[in-house]
């Protein structure tokens, strides 16, 4: 019922009561009869059709990521709308939506396009020249001009139509203001909004409501930016496509890229996803024909070579921190007055037994993957199927007794830094030194500045930054990764570790890149030092079609936490019984184990895989399994739950 309002149109924003307090729907139909009874409807309070309604497109795209994800709808949309838009108006609201309008853009300086070099330029036409829903693979090392091509095709794609909008994602803003400079520079006549988890609630309002009202043509936005309302959106582009950073979030965890292709669908337009080192998910759509495959093959800037990398073989060595060699190239480097880079890599660290002498590492019998090493129960765990071993007391291989868990810790290894080279200038860069904005740039401009000789740091150090002065960069820690349970945690290494590679020898430097390692014959570190992506992904998706990983098989993920680990399992445990009374066919469900961080803020968390090499099959089995879920004999007041759709790291 109305009241004296205006008639609301489907997707618009209206306020409406609900129980005893008001609050802000979207409208998803518009009706002039009804069922339910006269005394049961409510009126609208108030449309607030001062701003255009939401598109059918834009609806469309939530319901779809609202089913797909498995949240409700209203959920969903409205989570996806900025603070501004989905709360209840303060009373000043009409004269700040004013304000929001002016859309002040900082005058600056025009930056002139390089001409493209023949494979920019062949890839650049191939998607200027697309019609409809086309997706494509630009595939390129580092500094190969990716960038520049995506430029080039906003621009041709900005021309074509003067109400035509472009959505560029990159999977961490903070770290790459170089890239939206470099949007700005080039498009200093044109309307560039960004979107992104620093900014203040207002600005992401005024960004927001300018791409819905079709003012700004150019979004740089990080994840949650997919979710936008665009007028006319004609392309779009995903920077590092691979990256991890695009899957995730705290109340729906979507993937960014997804959605972003899903978007190019249902617009039929171009999709182009960006990367040196592509996701398995991503090559194999290629392989199979689905996308077009972009590839730039050289560097860009004649004088910037790829650097040199070499494995340093740790395996026969009492655990010290350095390798004589890497000691030897750390003075070396700093004597000439380069810059040396200490990669600390901690993701997907998780505690695998393995031993010293041989390598060997505790594998499951019945999966592709490593155990995981559980010290409150002094078990071996297979993440994949919940199987359980005794830990061995001597290496099943070479019967040596020395068995450990893999992976130094960071606060040894800055020990040991502090200790060989005392009058280095040192810093620290990971997440828990810089933890401000202004914290990493500050870090950032001193190394830019030359003030540091040593920088030691985790993935925060891999990304995107151009450290003109870094000499040498050694890689500890990688073997870490490489004994991880994760099924994609190869993948990932490889990506970080060519991107970390990526930072030495940026300018006349020539740079060199040494991985210690205890695994030097696994075959990863071939494909690496021969820089070849596309042998090393097709050995992984081989290996992944055997044992029906992803991305031959779909998967979701069962996340339970509860203050005690009993009664997290017990509720993952009666999931997995409401499981067996439905109907699961061409779907598996695993046993529930607890998760690799089994205990995060005082609560204990478990886990229960379910896979099909059939999405239709795992969502049509989801939807029912949810609803069982929800039933009095499943649910228990003290546990919360959520389901996880394209897990990430299992
Ligand atoms: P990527 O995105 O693949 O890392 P960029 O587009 O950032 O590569 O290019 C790397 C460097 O090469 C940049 O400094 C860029 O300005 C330069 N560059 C790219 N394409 C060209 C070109 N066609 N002519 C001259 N310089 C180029
Ligand atoms: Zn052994
Ligand atoms: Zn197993």
């Amino acid at each position: 019922m109305l009241g004296d309002n205006p008639v609301p149109q489907k997707g618009d924003r209206v306020l409406v009561p609900l129980g005893k307090r008001k609050t802000v729907g979207i409208v998803t139909g518009v009706s002039e009869t009804t069922q339910l009874e006269t005394g049961r409807l409510r009126s609208v309070i108030r449309v607030f059709n001062e701003v255009a309604p939401l598109s059918a497109e834009w609806l469309a795209m939530m319901d779809f990521a609202a089913d797909y994800y498995l949240r409700p709808r209203g959920e969903a949309a409205l989570s996806a709308l900025p603070a501004f838009f989905r709360q209840p108006p303060t009373p000043a609201y009409d004269k700040r939506l004013q304000r929001l309008r002016e859309l002040k853009q900082k005058k600056i300086k025009h930056e002139p396009a390089p001409e493209l070099n023949d494979e920019q330029k062949s890839a650049a036409q191939a998607v200027s020249s697309s019609t409809g829903y086309s997706p494509f693979l630009l595939f390129g090392v580092t500094g190969s001009g990716k960038t520049e091509v995506y430029l080039h095709i906003i621009e041709s794609t900005l021309a074509a139509d003067p109400e035509a909008q472009v959505m560029l994602l990159v999977p961490e803003i903070n770290l790459t203001p170089q890239l939206e400079a470099r949007v700005r520079g080039r498009f200093s006549d044109t309307a560039v909004v960004t979107l992104h988890s620093n900014l203040t609630q207002l600005e992401r309002a005024r960004s927001w409501l300018a791409l819905h009202e079709g003012r700004a043509r150019i979004l740089v936005g990080t994840r949650l930016a997919v979710f936008s309302s665009f007028k006319k959106l004609a392309l779009v582009i995903v920077d590092e496509e691979h990256d991890a950073s695009y899957k995730g979030g705290d109340g729906m965890r979507f993937s960014a890229r997804d959605v972003a292709v899903k978007r190019a669908f249902d617009n039929k337009i171009a999709c182009v996803l960006g990367s040196a080192t592509p996701s398995l998910e991503t090559w194999q759509q290629v392989l199979k024909g689905s996308y077009r495959l972009l590839k730039l093959t050289h560097r860009a800037v004649a004088a910037a070579h790829l650097p040199q990398m070499q494995l340093v073989d740790v395996s026969q060595r009492r655990p010290e921190v350095f390798a004589p060699l890497v000691k030897d190239a750390v003075t070396e480097a700093i004597a000439a007055g380069g810059q040396v880079l200490i990669f600390i890599n901690r993701r997907g660290y998780a505690p695998v037994i393995s031993c010293t002498a041989c390598g060997w590492v505790s594998r499951c019998v019945h999966c592709s993957g490593f155990t995981v090493y559980h010290k409150a129960e002094h078990r071996l765990v297979c993440h994949h199927c919940g199987t359980r071993y005794e830990v061995p007391s001597h290496c099943p291989v070479c019967g040596n007794a020395e068995i450990l868990p893999v992976g130094t810790g960071t606060q040894r290894i800055e020990e040991a830094i502090a200790a060989l080279w005392p009058e280095a200038r040192l810093l620290r860069i990971d997440r828990d030194s810089v933890r401000s904005k202004s914290a990493a740039e500050s870090a950032f401009k001193a190394v830019h500045a030359g003030d540091v000789d040593i920088v030691v740091g985790t993935q925060m150090i891999a990304k995107g930054h151009d450290f003109k002065r870094v000499s040498l960069v050694v890689v500890l820690n990688a073997d870490a990764q490489l004994v991880s349970p994760d099924v994609r945690a190869e993948e990932r290494l490889y990506a970080t570790l060519m991107q970390v590679a990526g930072r030495a020898g940026r300018a006349e430097r020539p740079g060199r890149v040494l991985i210690q390692t205890r695994f030097p014959n696994h075959p990863m570190y071939a494909d690496l030092m021969a820089q070849n992506y596309e042998k090393f992904a097709a050995r992984l998706l081989k290996d992944r079609k055997e044992s029906a990983s992803p991305p031959f098989c779909r998967q979701a993920l069962l996340l339970a936490q509860a203050r005690t680990l009993d009664r997290t399992m017990g509720f993952l445990r009666r999931a997995k019984e409401k499981a067996e009374g439905l109907d699961s066919r061409d779907v598996i469900v695993y046993e529930p184990v607890p998760m690799p961080l089994m205990r995060l803020k005082d609560w204990e968390r478990g886990q229960l895989l379910v896979e099909s090499a059939s999405r239709a099959r795992l969502h049509a089995f989801l939807s029912v399994w949810l609803q069982a879920l929800s039933q009095p004999d499943a649910r228990d007041a003290g546990t919360q739950w959520t389901i996880e759709i394209d897990p990430v790291g299992i």
